[in-house]
């Protein structure tokens, strides 16, 4: 059964949000502080300076915005063990290999607790509040995640296999803050995160901020739903 999800206006995300939230609350996964770091708008996130190739985000080949705020944190560092051996023993199954072994590189050196709101006047009028603290959003990372979950609790925790289809763009998000969130709020775990590569045209990846965009319709229209998802 397909099931689409507009998170910013489905009313089971955003009580499945919050609730999120209060379950990592309750284990004290958040905790409040400054922070400074370089912040990538079109990927809306923070990168650590070796994540950059020449000072620039490798997805979108702009400098990041420095950015200084108040901000609660996720306590990722805690689940970095979990998450490595959960990866290295395949019980969430990384295909192919290649990037099972990026994710375990990345999670070798140890895990950066990371910002999980932003101050809702830095977010155009979108976003989840953050329970007890209104001044903050709900991040996009967190919040577009969750989607998997809060479109049907049921039928996650009582699925078979739960396996996700991704671009090569977002493996972190999925192999690494997604099982950590999931551990925190006590839900069940992916078992298979299959990573395609990027659709191309003249070698570039097809991208609505490149401009270069091609209509999935008309693809569809010729050569069929399952041959385009392929
Ligand atoms: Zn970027």
């Amino acid at each position: 059964m397909d099931d689409f999800i507009r998170t910013s206006a489905d009313e089971r995300h955003s009580a499945g949000v919050r609730e999120l939230w209060r379950a990592g609350a309750e284990r004290g996964d958040f905790y409040r502080r400054s922070y400074e770091g370089l912040y990538c708008g079109g990927c809306e996130q923070f990168y650590r300076e070796d994540d950059l190739v020449d000072g620039r985000c490798r997805e979108h080949g702009v400098e990041p915005e420095l950015i200084v705020e108040q901000n609660w944190f996720f306590r990722l560092s805690r689940y970095a063990d979990r998450v490595r051996d959960l990866v290295a023993s395949d019980r969430i199954r990384g295909e192919p290999a290649a990037r099972r072994n990026e994710v375990l590189a990345f999670v070798k050196v140890g895990l950066a607790d990371i910002s999980v709101p932003r101050p809702a006047a830095r977010s155009d009028g979108w976003g989840i509040p953050v329970p007890g603290d209104p001044s903050q959003v709900v991040h996009v990372w967190w919040d577009a995640l969750a989607n998997y979950l809060t479109a049907d609790p049921g039928r996650w925790a009582g699925a078979a296999e739960r396996v996700h289809v991704i671009g090569k763009g977002i493996v972190r998000f999925h192999a690494v803050h997604w099982p950590a969130l999931l551990l925190s709020a006590g839900e069940a775990l992916p078992d298979v995160i299959a990573v395609h590569d990027y659709l191309t045209v003249d070698g570039e990846k097809i991208a609505k901020s490149a401009g270069n965009a091609v209509a999935p319709l008309d693809l569809v229209e010729r050569f069929g739903a399952d041959a385009v998802r392929w």
